[in-house]
């Protein structure tokens, strides 16, 4: 996306100057630098920071930096969210499959962004559940959950963590022997879902300091590595010990349904499964990155918690999941008018520490060698 020739540089985008802040600069903080032509994007008017002596342009702020072409992202984000793979993408917008990744990995930092500060201005007031939604990656010897965060009456999708499993269950003695030696270079961390729920826990803890609900009550299953990794963290223990946080567990096998303490995530279950083509039953889709797929959920649960109704058989009722759970949806929809052209800087996001994880890539993906490539233009 061009960016406006009448733009005015909001803030300098070096995240170690003085001038890397929103609000209010003092006058004449910057000058202008000449400009350079691009073949997509024309003249780009360059300037340069009087307080870094650092250069940058119009292209800085926009989420297509470093971009070699342009590529319509409401393509993108209207067939992924339709279960569509990354190659029919790719066909059907007549690009690269890396070109896709790359638009994809945009949207997902413009998409958690956009989730962070909605988070800034939520009080919850309602009970939340949470729970580890399984599916796997590379293969069916890789297991994973998936711990997402709902609300128990809005059904929004508050935060998500991940954890790579080891598998488990029947197997046959063939299978059993390739586990073994796929454990020889690749055995997931035994303590793993309880690592994870303990950086869930964080959210948990920061979303009950902004709560109006004492108690607020957290529902689970009866996993029994969760009591133990919600006392793991400091902040929600304090909660917990202070009679803030009440915390219920239940058996999974109860009948499903909305009698069920567990509705909600088992609600949010099921519309992973239907509209991620990577948790469609039987897929050939399996996801083959855990950070890639992490990007894609992010840009889903902007789609779910803001942009879908509440219930797609009322369309037009105008409620969507952000506005039962009290988001003030004027400004929300404001923002999501103007989406997927400014680029988010994660210096100047709240993110917690799961957030992190997805934004910097630090999540692993099974037998991959070397680190996830984190481009530079996202870790300012
Ligand atoms: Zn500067």
């Amino acid at each position: 996306m061009l960016l406006s020739y009448q733009f005015v540089p909001p803030f300098c985008p070096q995240p170690d100057c003085p001038m890397h802040y929103e609000g209010r600069h003092p006058a004449k903080w910057y000058r202008k630098d000449g400009h350079h032509d691009t073949a997509c994007f024309g003249s780009v008017q360059r300037y340069l920071c009087k307080h870094c002596d650092h250069s940058f342009s119009t292209q800085s702020f926009s989420l297509d930096y470093y971009a070699k072409r342009l590529v319509d992202y409401e393509q993108i984000f209207r067939q992924l969210r339709s279960t569509v793979g990354i190659r029919d993408l790719a066909r059907n917008l007549e690009i690269s499959r890396g070109s896709v990744q790359n638009r994809i990995f945009r949207m997902a930092r413009w998409s958690l962004a956009q989730h962070c500060l909605a988070g800034e201005t939520l009080h919850v007031n309602e009970d939340l559940a949470f729970d580890g939604f399984e599916g796997y990656t590379r293969s069916k010897y890789f297991p994973h959950h998936l711990n997402i965060l709902i609300g128990m009456q809005s059904q929004f999708f508050y935060a998500m963590d991940f954890t790579t499993l080891r598998r488990k269950g029947t197997m046959s003695a063939a299978q059993r022997l390739y586990r073994s030696f796929l454990d020889q270079r690749c055995r997931p961390d035994r303590k793993g879902v309880e690592k994870s729920i303990c950086r869930l826990a964080e959210k948990i803890a920061c979303l009950c300091r902004r709560s109006s609900k004492d108690p607020l009550y957290l529902y689970s299953d009866d996993h029994q590595a969760y009591p133990r990794a919600l006392y793991r963290n400091h902040n929600l223990s304090t909660l917990i010990a202070e009679g803030r946080v009440v915390h219920l567990h239940s058996k999974s096998t109860k009948e499903p349904g909305r009698g069920n303490s567990m509705f909600s995530v088992n609600y949010m279950d099921r519309q992973l499964r239907k509209d991620m083509v990577n948790y469609v039953r039987k897929t050939v889709n399996v996801a083959k990155n855990v950070c890639c797929l992490l990007d894609r959920l992010c840009i889903y649960r902007m789609h779910h918690n803001f942009i879908k109704p509440y219930r797609e058989n009322s369309p037009k009722s105008g409620i969507t999941h952000g506005s039962l759970a009290g988001c003030d949806m004027g400004w929300m929809n404001n923002l999501l008018a103007r989406r997927f052209v400014h680029r988010p800087f994660a210096s100047l996001l709240p993110l917690e520490a799961g957030e992190r994880g997805i934004w910097f890539r630090l999540f692993n993906t099974p037998m991959k060698c070397g680190g996830e490539y984190l481009p530079k233009y996202a870790r300012g």
